[in-house]
């Protein structure tokens, strides 16, 4: 994994020393010795990722990460403060600034690593659902998708695996008003007794547990599909290395060094928690948008588009199965008196009761989509011709047989349709032929008085 770091420090020493260190592990490395140009390279480059000194002259970090984070164009790449080790207030201060995490001087190889490494993977993932989540509101043309949503914490659950009862007391105190809810798993059986883990937004698991190997609860809590996108925050000891390499690789998402610092766990719990959020976000709004991408507003049928590309699926050469589909077409009778008569509002819901007694008269298999105002198209695989005009023929009957009833009038109103049919066969291989054919037979219907079924003959 590749990326483009932005070091920014005003000692030429340090931006050399960074530099040497990322470049070995073949980051690629832009560098900047003050705020301004910080953010000028900033706006022009897009680093993946900024490490940010904090005593700067002039234009400080604290005041660098402000100006970036409210900035639309930079607000989305991680920063991480870069602080003194005696001055922890630092720390707060930064992350309040909007930066994502934080490292001390002198640098240590590992925790520059691991924490690049990391803010590197989120953003990625990040940035993939941006691409998504726009492409979604393209398609749907009038999806919602804010870049800056308000996400709440305090409804947050997390679930701490510790067996050492003492420490899991006090991590669930430190965290206390941070999340609504913190349970304990001491793990008592050989593995996580806890159930419907899918509930929760964090999981802390210590790597110091005596019967059970904590990298592989992680392991299997990335690998499992209800829990793989929720952070895990792994406690571990000062100076474990090896293992912190392996949790990473694993894709634990971050760590605290024991002994526990309260505030650094609170505010590391917290980015954790906003950031599975904030993609959960995405990924909700990305699934909404692709729905609305393919469905009609009014009917909730599927849309014209949707059924364009499946009638090129059934035609496409892969697919053998196309020999027996039927495809009905139909179309209400005049259906312009009833705007006229009722006005379009009860037009819109007779064009919905209509689509619902369509929808619930077919198979799961079948395929109902508006084809425009008041037409309609029915795909029906594995439908011979008999059969097909049998089912256009309940469909008639099924809209004919009831009146509608709509709030926009005292009286049901009567609602008739006429349906052409046509089925693939060697004169119709084409999704053309077939749409064209259908709308022959549905003049046909329409000809000879409406409220009739047409194909190889009219019922
Ligand atoms: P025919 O039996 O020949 O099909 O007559 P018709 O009146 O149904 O056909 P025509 O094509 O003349 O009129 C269709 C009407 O459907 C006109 C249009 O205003 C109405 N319409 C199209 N889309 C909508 C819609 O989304 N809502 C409502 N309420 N009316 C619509
Ligand atoms: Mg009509
Ligand atoms: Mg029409």
């Amino acid at each position: 994994m590749s990326a483009r770091v932005l070091v920014v420090d005003d000692v030429l020493h340090n931006v050399k020393l960074l530099e040497a260190k990322l470049s070995s592990e073949y980051f690629e490395v832009l560098t900047a010795m003050n705020g301004i140009d910080a953010l000028e390279i900033i706006e022009k480059e897009q680093p993946d990722i900024i490490l940010l000194d904090v005593m700067m002259p002039g234009m400080d970090g604290f005041e660098v990460c402000r100006r970036l984070k409210a900035n639309p164009v930079s607000a989305h790449i991680p920063v991480i403060m870069v602080t003194a080790l005696d001055q922890p207030k630092d720390r707060l201060t930064g992350l309040e600034a909007g930066a994502d995490d934080f490292l001390t001087k002198p640098i240590q190889d590992l925790p520059l690593f691991a924490r690049v490494r990391s803010l590197v993977r989120l953003k990625v993932l990040m940035d993939e659902l941006r691409v998504r989540n726009s492409t979604g509101k393209a398609l749907s043309n009038n999806g919602h998708f804010e870049s800056n949503p308000s996400i709440k914490l305090d409804d947050a659950k997390v679930l701490v695996i510790e067996d050492y009862e003492r420490v899991a007391r006090r991590i669930a105190g430190y965290l206390e008003g941070v999340t609504s809810s913190i349970d304990i798993d001491d793990v008592s059986n050989g593995a996580i007794s806890t159930e419907n883990l899918e509930q929760y937004d964090l999981f802390i698991i210590s790597l110091s547990l005596r019967d059970v190997d904590g990298l592989r609860l992680c392991s299997s809590i990335r690998s499992n599909e209800s829990t793989r996108h929720t952070p895990v925050l792994i406690l571990i000891d000062d100076g474990d290395e090896e293992r912190l390499i392996q949790a990473m690789d694993i894709g634990v998402t971050d760590y605290v060094n024991r002994p526990i610092d309260g505030n650094e766990l609170v505010v590391r719990v917290k980015a954790q928690i906003r950031h599975k959020r904030f993609a959960d976000y995405l990924r909700g709004n990305m699934k909404k948008n692709m729905e609305m991408a393919v469905t009609d507003a009014v009917t909730n049928l599927y849309n014209r588009h949707f059924l364009d590309a499946h009638l090129e699926n059934i035609f496409s050469p892969e697919n053998e199965k196309g020999a027996n589909v039927s495809l009905l077409m139909l179309d209400i009778d005049l259906f312009k008196l009833v705007n006229d008569t009722y006005g379009h509002a009860s037009g819109d819901e007779v064009l919905l009761e209509f689509s619902k007694r369509i929808f619930n008269n077919l198979r799961s298999i079948d395929l109902a989509a508006r084809y425009g105002g008041e037409e309609f198209v029915v795909v029906m695989p594995d439908t011979d011709a008999d059969f097909a005009l049998y089912i256009a023929e309940r469909l008639r009957k099924t809209i004919s047989d009831k009146p509608f009833e709509i709030s926009g009038s005292a009286e049901p109103i009567s609602i008739t349709v006429s349906i052409g049919v046509s089925i693939v066969n060697e004169g119709c291989d084409t999704k053309e032929k077939l749409l064209s054919e259908a709308d022959k037979a549905l003049y046909k219907a329409k000809e000879s008085g409406r409220n009739k079924v047409c194909g190889i003959k009219c019922i």
